[in-house]
């Protein structure tokens, strides 16, 4: 971008558009005249929709990679990133497993239609009752430290006599089912085990109680590399076990798989041009405390180039290594979004120009992205959609905090918005809509609309999600 495209963005007090993609059943829902309107009235305060046929088209194109590299892969969703049983209920039908870490989810996983063994155990120092759950479910559980797998080793030799079950992800035989949670060389994460506890733990297991069935890890951050050279390493993991008799046939390679929120234009835009006076109070996030809302190899296309770096995906079939992936975020990608009505609007002047401050029915609390001092930055799309002039204009929550913004910047809405107006942030699904989220103020907490796709003019049917 040149100097006469950055000097406008650096002067006005107006944020430079972050238009999101949009999926196709957005489109339909916003062009449709009456549907958000339907909804907002019978719910009667803030709510989020829940697409999950664009969950298992997400699914779907994660498995295509799969079996375009000829790879034998298996998906446990993260089902930390959105809580909504519509999701779990869009895995068990598409072939897809859940990765969990509470009994909570454990027991909302099972009673979406999820096998037992099906479901990722992750987290650190599991419950006593989330480990005996996954014994009995003869569930797959990631090894934190060698406590624990003193403890899954006992309940394993308890519930050996059960039996197997078998899932959709491979088969099973007695013992629980374990995988050893690896920490990067080099990592200062508070998980997984270190190069000398992975090889205690391999001499400590004993093949009556404990299925060693592989190896995962789970890395911050989106890179391609990182992932690649670490599941490289741990082939040769994966061929040691196998050596002292363990049937290890799984490296988990974890989540993080990047979404792609915005074009690339925009991003860079914002980022050339992003500065103080673009937010109220003056309040910018650090510039490096943004998610990278654009992408350029999101999903499905970071996991090809996975398995593309250094042949990695080739390594894995010659050595007969089946590769989990457990994506929470990039599953969600395109599949929610949360909407709000307007309950006033009031003018405000910064550096001499002026601008709107809108209250919403509901707080930032659904917007999690608020609470890490950093911006949710895709725009919300104000509804009904009208022709006007270009109104700067920041989203606060209906609470009494100062803290309390959806949007601190000034996002060119279309036009000036009005009491009653909705404002629609896309693509909300993964963290933003229900992790943070809390009854505060005596609010509800915002209920889930599930919609469905209808022939005809209705183009939709809708039913409220069930009870997180
Ligand atoms: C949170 C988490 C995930 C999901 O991460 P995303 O970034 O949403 O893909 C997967 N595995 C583990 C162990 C996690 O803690």
């Amino acid at each position: 971008m040149g100097l006469t495209g950055l000097q406008p963005g650096r002067s006005t007090i107006t944020a430079a558009p972050m238009p999101a993609h949009r999926d196709e059943w957005e489109e339909r829902l916003l062009a449709h005249p009456t549907l958000l309107r339907d909804i907002a009235e019978s719910v009667g305060g803030q709510f989020h929709l829940m697409y999950p046929a664009r969950v298992a088209v997400n699914i779907k194109a994660f498995q295509q990679v799969f079996a375009g590299k000829g790879v034998v892969g298996a998906i446990y969703y993260g089902k930390k990133a959105n809580k909504s049983p519509a999701v779990v209920r869009a895995c068990a039908e598409n072939g897809a497993g859940v990765d969990v870490s509470s009994a909570g989810e454990f027991r909302a996983a099972l009673a979406g239609g999820v096998l037992g063994h099906d479901l990722m155990v992750t987290g650190p120092a599991k419950s006593q009752e989330l480990l005996s759950l996954a014994a009995r479910h003869r569930a797959l559980v990631a090894i934190d430290d060698l406590d624990e797998l003193a403890r899954l080793s006992a309940l394993g030799s308890a519930h050996g006599v059960l039996g197997s079950a078998h899932g959709v992800l491979g088969g099973a035989q007695g013992g629980a089912r374990a995988l050893l949670r690896v920490l990067p060389p080099g990592s200062t994460s508070r998980f997984g085990m270190t190069g000398d506890e992975l090889d205690l733990a391999l001499t400590l297991i004993d093949a009556d109680s404990i299925r060693l069935e592989g190896f995962s890890f789970h890395l911050r951050g989106y890179a391609v590399a990182d992932r690649a050279a670490l599941a490289s390493t741990l082939i040769a993991r994966c061929r040691e076990a196998r050596g002292l008799g363990h049937p290890v046939t799984t490296l988990s390679i974890g989540g993080g798989f990047g979404v792609d929120y915005v074009p690339a234009a925009a991003w860079d835009a914002f980022r050339d041009g992003v500065n103080p006076r673009w937010f109220h109070s003056d309040r910018a996030p650090q510039p490096d405390s943004y998610y990278p809302y654009h992408c350029p190899v999101p999903g499905p296309a970071m996991l090809a180039a996975i398995l593309d770096y250094e042949d990695l995906g080739d390594r894995l079939r010659a050595a007969g290594i089946r590769i989990a992936i457990e994506p929470g975020r990039a599953l969600l990608d395109r599949a929610g979004s949360t909407v709000f009505q307007v309950q006033g609007a009031k003018t405000r002047t910064a550096h001499g120009h002026p601008y709107r401050i809108l209250t919403v029915n509901g707080t930032s609390l659904s917007l999690s992205e608020q609470w890490f001092d950093s911006e949710y930055l895709p725009d919300p799309v104000l509804w009904p959609q009208r022709p006007g002039s270009v109104s700067p204009t920041c989203v606060g929550g209906s609470s009494c905090l100062e803290e309390d913004m959806l949007s601190w910047r000034r996002i060119p809405l279309p036009r000036p918005a009005v009491t009653d107006d909705l404002l629609i942030y896309p693509n909300t699904a993964g963290y933003q809509m229900d992790s943070n989220e809390s009854a505060f103020h005596d609010q509800p907490i915002p209920p889930k609309v599930v919609l469905h796709n209808v022939t005809g003019e209705r183009c939709f049917e809708w039913e409220l999600d069930s009870p997180n």
